[in-house]
């Protein structure tokens, strides 16, 4: 890893000059007044390929790391910001630098810990996601228990992810498709006014089932319904967030007639969110990103599987570390799209491996995760 690679937060959190890119390494700040030695980083991941959404391209995106050390254990986290949400990596910085007084406290108690994140301050759910994951992973560490049989889940349940094609000329995205390897389904970005050319060209180079994530790329229920009818028979067989997520009538209106179901991810963010829009998809995409970590994901899910809504766990783009985080979690959801790690080229972390499309989880403690970021 080449040090300049590293950003690092150093003295005051906020002050956000310090966070050009191409910083070179600098000593990170640490709790040394109290017992729990907190390290936060930023790092810059590489995409292997532009990365193209409805809203926006993409080559890299800079995350935010937390280590906390205490009692001669450490545990990490990652923060993956979501500029919809006004949220930098210099932001979640700055939130986990006000956390820390939390992290003074014993661990042990994660659920309390997390409660007490959350009340640090509104919004800055990839910071709380961050430390929630650190804090899990420490005590994971400490018991010497993988995080998934922590919370009791077990890893009979074959997971499997999608592989996102993010949008860019129809025939990159073909070969992005052809250099995928072997995943059973594939994610295609829309949300343009070629997407019909677009469904149509990965059509001509797979025939694996599709998922499409529209970001709320139409702009009218009209348009979604006609697109989404079309796309149901080209082999899609669910849609995300095709409207803006401030349409929440429009989504009543379509949710009543179309073939195929309709999920959401922008619209919703945390389990607050929820009662508001449940009647009004079929399936929820839940991100720890978006809700604040592994402990409020694992509420949120069950909360929508009694409101009978499908479940699918999402991620942004992140390293191993995040994706572990998901992956030990992922039995609880109908459909899993952790491939952050697998779109960047400087991933500096080893975790969770992803065998053809499968999600295989091991028998290291905690998140099961190590790099050399810190
Ligand atoms: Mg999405």
């Amino acid at each position: 890893m080449k040090r300049k690679e590293f950003l690092t937060l150093a003295g005051a959190a906020a002050a956000g000059s310090l966070f050009a890119p191409g910083a070179a390494v600098r000593d990170a700040w640490a709790g040394a007044a109290g017992k729990t030695r907190v390290t936060v980083k930023l790092y810059e991941l590489k995409l292997r390929q532009a990365w193209g959404l409805s809203r926006g391209t993409w080559t890299t995106r800079r995350n935010c790391y937390v280590r906390i050390e205490r009692d001669g254990v450490a545990g990490l986290g990652e923060a993956a910001p979501i500029a919809r949400y006004n949220e930098t990596a210099e932001s979640a910085a700055a939130f986990i630098d006000k956390a820390r007084p939390v992290l003074e406290r014993d661990l042990g108690d994660y659920a309390v810990r997390f409660g007490e994140v959350d009340a640090v301050g509104p919004g800055e759910h990839a910071a709380k996601a961050a430390l929630d994951m650190a804090i899990l992973d420490w005590v994971g560490r400490r018991l010497k228990v993988p995080l998934w049989k922590f919370l009791g889940l077990g890893r009979e349940k074959t997971v499997t992810t999608t592989y996102s094609i993010g949008i860019d000329e129809v025939p990159v995205m073909q070969q992005k498709v052809r250099d995928a390897g072997d995943f059973g389904v594939y994610k295609i970005k829309v949300g343009t006014a070629d997407d019909r050319k677009i469904l149509e060209g990965i059509r001509a180079v797979t025939s694996k089932p599709l998922r499409a994530d529209a970001n709320e790329g139409w702009k009218t229920k009209e348009e979604a319904l006609e697109m989404i009818d079309w796309m149901a028979g080209l082999g899609v067989e669910l849609v995300e967030q095709p409207l803006p997520a401030s349409q929440l009538q429009d989504y009543a209106w379509l949710k009543e007639r179309v073939k195929i179901p309709v999920f959401a991810d922008e619209s919703l963010i945390q389990a607050s969110d929820l009662p508001r829009i449940a009647p009004y998809f079929h399936g929820i995409n839940i991100k720890l990103m978006k809700c604040g970590g592994v402990q409020e994901a694992v509420r949120l899910a069950a909360m929508a599987k009694s409101l009978g809504l499908k479940l699918m766990i999402g991620c942004m783009i992140e390293s191993s570390l995040g994706i572990s985080a998901g992956a030990a979690v992922a039995s609880l959801f109908d459909y899993a799209d952790l491939d952050g790690n697998l779109l960047i080229s400087n991933d500096p972390f080893r975790g969770v491996r992803t065998v053809k499309d499968r999600l295989v989880l091991d028998d290291k403690p905690g998140l099961g995760v190590e790099g050399d970021l810190f």
